[in-house]
This record gives structure tokens, sequence and C-alpha cells, in this order.
């Protein structure tokens, strides 16, 4: 006789050529950040083929295929954006045309995160065939624009959709372990101004570069002094990029600005990080140097233009959290095993799930983070049925039923 566990892993291996197909039609259809129409239409015929109750859009162009109609509100999520190839030259086959071998599936996406997105569709196709569900409406979310914005896409579906799950679980590579939380991340902006003079005589002048110089390195010594936290790690700061402006280029510099790369661990906010900078600029003598935090605005494929502040605040799901506890005797339960818990290095759509609207959030997605963004981006097919797997079991928990 066979645990309910057992049946759920075998119906995913069942599945898992049909899970890789998926994939592979995903693949296929090129979806980078604001382009994704065409993925949104693969996914969507799959899910309608897979037996999902309810599929639509968003305002945004994100897609939620729904499974079930119960009081209480769960949704698995997948971004379904990748980056672009870059050079075609570091891959050894067609980034875009998916290939399977040594037992692993190729192409653009696999890992990030589209390998999450076909198993999630299995994983729905099974809570129906085997009936799994009864307390919850299961929104399958594919979301759009978060590899240029983490978090847009949910921001709009929470405020704008008013779509509020008591959990949702990202399915973002985490090599098949249970992830709860990252750093979260900002963009800031340093402006200073200087004074033009010829640069023959640049005594006359007041050099907005030198001023930034200075601003610079109080940054760098900024990064020591920043906390850090058990779980998340320390907080970081770094300077991406530096520009001026001047009339000529044998003028002193009349504008110095630099762009900052802030990593949040706990207990770091928008508010002290910024004021944090402010410091950093008036210690190196320049208490009137603008600093602010940068916006995003975007237009999304379906004509919407949305935005928000760059500031990604940082979650974690508490160790002793119930949704927790669910996860981790789910993924017992289906893959016969206890799991890793443990953290993502980059950052999430929960940037605003539970960072900012504090719904739970936790992770379990196919395929290593190592291999996101990198050319040969491959994941091992046998982590799209064990994902499959999770995905119905951790319903079947919650449900009661596992
Ligand atoms: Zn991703």
């Amino acid at each position: 006789m066979n645990t309910l566990g057992q049946t759920i892993q075998q119906k995913s291996k069942e599945y898992e050529q049909e899970t890789v197909r998926v994939l592979s039609e995903l693949i296929r259809a090129q979806s980078f950040s604001g382009k994704e129409k065409e993925v949104v239409g693969v996914i969507g015929n799959e899910m309608k083929k897979a037996g999902f109750d309810n599929v639509r859009i968003d305002g945004l162009g994100s897609i939620i295929g729904t499974v079930g109609n119960g009081p209480r509100v769960i949704a698995f999520d997948a971004h379904i954006d990748t980056v672009y190839a870059g050079d075609r030259t570091q891959w050894k086959s067609d980034p875009f045309t998916p290939k399977v071998e040594d037992g692993k599936i190729w192409g653009r996406g696999t890992v990030d995160q589209k390998g999450g997105m076909a198993a999630m569709i299995t994983a729905g196709r099974m809570i129906k065939e085997l009936g799994l569900n009864k307390e919850f409406t299961v929104h399958f979310t594919g979301t759009v624009m978060e590899e240029d914005c983490d978090g847009l896409c949910w921001n709009h579906l929470i405020e704008e959709e008013n779509i509020r799950p008591e959990l949702v679980v990202i399915t973002e590579p985490t090599n098949l372990n249970i992830y709860r939380g990252h750093r979260g991340r900002m963009e800031i902006r340093v402006d200073v101004k200087g004074v033009s003079c010829h640069g023959s005589a640049p005594e006359r002048g007041d050099n907005a570069i030198y001023k930034m110089a200075r601003i610079a390195l109080e940054i760098e010594k900024l990064n020591d002094r920043l906390i850090s936290d058990p779980f998340l790690g320390k907080g970081t700061v770094t300077v991406t990029e530096a520009t001026s402006s001047s009339p000529s280029l044998c003028a002193v510099a009349d504008g110095a600005g630099i762009h900052l790369d802030r990593r949040l661990t706990l207990g770091e906010t928008k508010e002290s990080a910024l004021a944090e900078v402010a410091d950093a600029a008036r210690r190196a003598g320049y208490p009137d140097a603008r600093v602010h935090l940068l916006e995003y605005q975007e237009t999304a494929y379906t004509g919407k233009e949305y935005g928000m502040e760059k500031y990604y605040p940082t979650w974690v799901l508490q160790e002793n959290s119930p949704y927790l506890e669910h996860a981790v005797k789910a993924y017992g339960e289906v893959m016969g095993k206890k799991p890793l818990v443990d953290k993502w290095t980059f950052s999430t759509n929960g940037v605003t799930i539970a960072g900012k609207h504090k719904i739970p959030c936790l992770g379990l997605g196919p395929g290593n983070e190592v291999y996101a963004h990198a050319p040969n981006e491959a994941c091992p097919v046998e982590h799209l049925s064990a994902a499959s797997a999770f995905y119905a079991g951790l319903v079947a928990r919650m449900n009661g039923k596992l």
C-alpha cells in the first residue's frame, strides 16, 4: 500500500516528461522583461489543458491560473520574464532551442525560473486529479517584469487586484531546498554640486568630483560599519557608478553623482540606510549633498504604466512559523528525507509580498541558483518532478491530508 506522499511522488514522475514538454514550450517563447505576451499565451493554454478551474490575466499582464474555490487562499508564484542570453558564443547550444541531455534540460530560463512555472502547472493538474484540495483557492501566478524590478508585479496583484493569500510559495531556484528569506536591497543616488571655471585656473572653482571622491571613500568605510544578522548575513553598500558634469573637458566639474547598491539585512530599513549615507556625506564634509532613493517606472506589455520606489525590503519567515512546519512535513512525505532550510543570495518577489505587505512567504524551486543569468543555464529534469510533488504535497498537507 502506498502512502499519499508516495502516490504524489509517483504521479509527478509519471508527468515528468509532460513537465519537460511544457518547459520546452516556455523556453521557446522568449520573454524578456516587459515582453511577456507570447509566453503568457503559452502558459494560459497549458493551464487550460491541465484542467485549471480559472485562468485570467491582470492589468500588468501577469497570468493567474486557479484551482479550487475554497475560503482560504494560497498562491504559488513564478516570474516568467528572463534576462537576455548575453554573449551567444559562450553558449554550447542555442539558448532558446531547449534540449535534454545528461539528465538536464538546457536553455535560457530553465533555472530562473520557467522550470518553477512548468512544475507549478503539473502541480495544479495533480491537485485536481488526486483530489488534494478542499479548503483553498489555489492561485498559480506567472508574473511579469521581475528581472527589472522584483516585487512590482506582486505589488500590483495585492494593491490593484486585491489578491491577498495567507501564504505565497516562491518557486525561484533553491536546488530543491526550502528557503525562508533573503536580504533586501535599495538603489540610492548621491549628488553634489561644484562651481565650474576654466581648467587652466582650477583654484577659481570648486570641483564637484573631488567632493564626490571623498564621499565615495566614506561609503567604503560605511560598508565596514554595517550590521550583520546570524541568518541573513551582513548588510552591504557599494558604489556601482560615478557620473559628473562640466561645461567642457577643459573646465572644473560643476556636478558629480554616484549610484549605490545597498543590500539590507534584518533590522535595516529605508530610513536607516538613507540616514547612514547622509551621515557619510557629512563625515566627508559635505552635509549639503543630496541623498535620495531612486524610482522605477516602466510600461508593461499591456500598455499599463506602473512603478514603485527602488526599495525592496528584507524578509524572513520565522523559524517557528506553522507554514514552515507544513512545508518541512510535506517535503518529508513526498521526498522521503528532511529538507535543508536556508536563504536565497539574490532577491525575489518576496520583497513586496512578505517585506512590504507582510504576507508569509517561503520558497522551493528546481535548479541551482548559480546557473541563473549564466550561459548554458540548465536544470536537472528530476528537479522538475520533485518540485511539482512538493507543491502538490504542501496543498495536501494544508488540507490536512498529508
Ligand atoms: Zn528569478
